[in-house]
């Protein structure tokens, strides 16, 4: 029998509201305000904290905690300790002092750190963050007590992805403040962004995932001939789940109701094999550190049930790859949701300072946008003809577009009606219908009460793109607030100065609106052209955008980054962008080399022997297959050679110029060298090709 959820809920986490059991009062009321209203956490409490939680990790059968961190390569780190000591006269103890709480310190020198400092400074901290609850975890290695902590350098600076994410909600929370106040409210409390992520996924069985070194090594096939049966049928979407899968998912969903994580919604994707899970939208911080939990899950569950999840942005090439949308609001306990239009959004002055500051920084900073998703894997995916185009424009709907539109043009009288869904069965019942559709080809899209940020790739940490919105967001609304105060200073009323505001902001940044087909050649064309957008198609082209004047500016005000952090930001990932595509390239010609040519010899070999043999009993067979296959393992095997020589090529200046080249040299030579191997798989004979096919691999059933 399986426990209600109700039962499993958050047994794992350390909640706020067991704190409160287990802590003497005057230590939780001042953990309390530490929470809730980001006051200096009082260190001389650690102690008394760090025993408590000790006891209820060891009720749950804890023996070691760890201190998890988020270096910048989207994964997740953590470094164990026991709780056990043994004391002078040889009897054991469990012990956890307040310092092995609130401070640890793993060897930073082998995580990624884009150069801050050198491996002989190697010395680098973590750091409770009390605004994330420590929880359990149950593996086959036992139980462990989970702190979630930023990661430092011993200089101080972030070489994490939590410490930006908590400093860009910290400055957001400050500008967003300063806004309120002005609109007339006395009481505000601290703002925070929420952030509900749907994270998109591929099984595929285990057994056959084994067989390909690909598949192993990168994530992602290499080479593959599409199957016949793809996704032409529309057949997967929101289909039945298989038995298979259905079991799984259970399984995964007890493990996060477990630690807390309160998953909503669960559904087959596009293409065949791709499924999709969507927590509930919690605080950005948690919801970050949820979403690592959530990607570690999905990989481990998949193993216990025979099957290899791939969180890889495009894992089969003709099918859609894997995206994570980034659901995202800015809310607090006195004023609500800042993104909510409400029904009249025409006359919410407060919804539309808000909603006109994320278009200002949308615009102004798309690039920094596109920038934040820009991976390897990611490249795949952005501009092709599934995802979202790299354009970063933003989608409001027909209501909120027709509401913008008025404003620029000066006059602002209504907002259009929601209206109602009716039908001619009368026994169906009748519900409102919502102001705005979807736009599906948008990679910024209002959705009601929030944004959805549709280019994160499915691989990533959502701490990266949550940061720049934050950021972005606080940059307008600052600029905001700087116009609101100076007009009213001059005695205009609240009214006049806020549509004024608005006004400009549509004037300077209204370009940035599209609510057409993204995905049309058409826009492609517009949007550079007429509106004056960047279409920057790959990481090599993107990631530079980080090291622009503007863009260091906007983070060096904000306090969110300083010049250094975020040069070496833009160094660890370009990077790994490099060493990804030097790894692939690696791969393909070594799977060219030794699976690919020589099934095709052996196929060759088997035709030849027969095509002879034939012959000498007067039977012609047609040669068409075996000159077809002798030629495309020619042609495949010159461009390996090719592709070969550039790998060598170390020459580079800059590496900018080293990311350029991996972009338009590597990439086509490698995409190359897969056209004539998914070629040759189309005239091998099956039971000699050394790889398990898409056909094997996609249906699961
Ligand atoms: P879609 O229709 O785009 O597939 P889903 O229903 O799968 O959307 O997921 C929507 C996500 O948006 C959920 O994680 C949900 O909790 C989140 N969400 C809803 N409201 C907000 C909000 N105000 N702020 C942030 N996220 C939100
Ligand atoms: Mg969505």
């Amino acid at each position: 029998m399986r426990r209600p959820p109700q039962e499993l809920w958050e047994t794992d986490v350390l909640t706020f509201r067991k704190m409160r059991n287990l802590l003497p009062k005057y230590v939780f009321k001042s953990l309390e305000n530490t929470i809730k209203q980001r006051t200096k956490l009082d260190v001389s409490l650690a102690p008394i904290i760090a025993t408590a939680m000790k006891d209820w990790a060891i009720s749950k059968g804890a023996s070691f905690y760890a201190h998890i961190f988020y270096p910048l390569t989207n994964i997740t780190a953590e470094k164990h300790d026991g709780f056990l000591s043994v004391e002078s006269d040889g009897s054991a103890i469990t012990e956890f002092t307040g310092k092995a709480l609130v401070q640890g310190e793993p060897d930073a020198s082998s995580f990624a750190n884009g150069g801050i400092r050198s491996t002989f400074e190697a010395r680098g901290y973590t750091a409770w963050d009390v605004t994330s609850p420590a929880y359990v975890l149950e593996t086959d290695n036992g139980v462990t007590l989970y702190i979630p902590t930023v990661f430092i350098s011993w200089t101080g600076e972030a070489l994490d992805k939590k410490m930006p994410l908590l400093r860009s909600n910290a400055a957001m929370s400050k500008a967003a403040t300063r806004l309120l106040k002005l609109l007339g409210h006395s009481e505000v409390a601290t703002v925070n962004s929420s952030c509900g992520a749907e994270q998109e996924y591929f099984l595929v069985d285990e057994h056959l995932a084994q067989m390909r070194p690909d598949i192993l090594q990168t994530g992602r096939t290499l080479f593959g001939r599409p199957a016949a049966k793809g996704q032409q049928f529309d057949d997967h979407y929101f289909g039945a789940i298989p038995e298979r899968v259905q079991i799984l998912t259970q399984d995964i969903e007890e493990r996060m109701y477990r630690l807390g994580i309160l998953l909503k919604t669960r559904h087959n994707e596009v293409a065949p094999g791709q499924f999709e899970i969507a927590p509930f939208h919690e605080e950005a911080n948690v919801a970050s550190d949820h979403q690592q939990m959530i990607m570690t899950i999905l990989k481990s569950t998949a193993k216990k049930h025979g099957f290899m999840c791939l969180l890889h942005e495009k894992p089969f090439s003709g099918i859609n790859g894997s995206g994570k949308h980034v659901n995202w609001s800015v809310s607090n306990a006195t004023q609500g949701n800042l993104l909510d239009p409400g029904d009249n959004p025409h006359q919410n002055l407060q919804f539309l300072l808000f909603c006109g500051a994320v278009i200002r920084g949308v615009h102004k900073y798309g690039r920094l946008l596109r920038a934040v998703v820009a991976t390897a894997g990611n490249d795949h995916r952005l501009g092709a003809n599934e995802a979202p185009p790299a354009i970063i424009s933003v989608y409001l709907g027909k209501q909120l577009e027709d509401v913008f539109n008025q404003i620029k043009q000066g006059e602002v009288t209504s907002s259009a009606p929601a209206g109602v869904m009716s039908w001619d069965v009368p026994t169906l019942p009748e519900f409102p219908k919502d102001p705005g559709d979807r736009n599906r080809t948008s990679p910024f899209a209002f959705t009601g009460n929030r944004f959805e940020f549709r280019a994160v790739g499915s691989n990533q940490s959502v701490s990266g793109p949550l940061v720049a919105l934050n950021t972005i967001l606080t940059d307008s609304l600052t600029w905001v607030a700087d116009k609101l105060e100076a007009d009213l200073a001059k005695g205009i009323e609240l009214d006049t100065a806020v549509y004024a505001v608005l006004r400009q902001i549509m004037d300077l940044h209204g370009n940035v609106i599209f609510g057409g087909d993204g995905y049309s050649e058409e826009w492609q064309t517009i949007a550079v052209k007429e509106r004056g957008l960047l279409n920057l198609t790959t990481t090599a082209d993107a990631l530079p955008i980080l090291k622009e004047q503007d863009i260091q500016e906007l983070f060096e005000t904000t306090g969110v980054l300083t010049a250094s952090e975020l040069k070496s930001r833009f160094h660890a990932y370009a990077e790994q962008y490099i060493e990804v595509i030097k790894m692939e390239a690696d791969l393909v010609i070594s799977m060219a080399k030794t699976m690919i040519s020589p099934a095709a010899s052996r196929h060759l070999s088997e035709v030849s022997a027969t095509i002879m043999n034939l012959k000498q009993i007067g039977i012609e067979l047609e040669q068409e297959n075996a000159e077809r296959v002798a030629s495309l393992t020619n042609q495949m095997m010159d461009t390996v050679k090719n592709l070969g020589n550039a790998l060598n090529e170390h020459n580079f200046t800059t590496i900018e110029e080293h990311m350029q080249y991996c972009a338009k040299t590597l990439r086509p030579m490698m995409d190359q060298v897969r056209k004539y191997a998914d070629d040759i798989e189309g005239e091998v004979a099956h039971d000699l090709w050394p790889l398990p096919k898409y056909q094997e691999m996609l249906f699961i059933k």
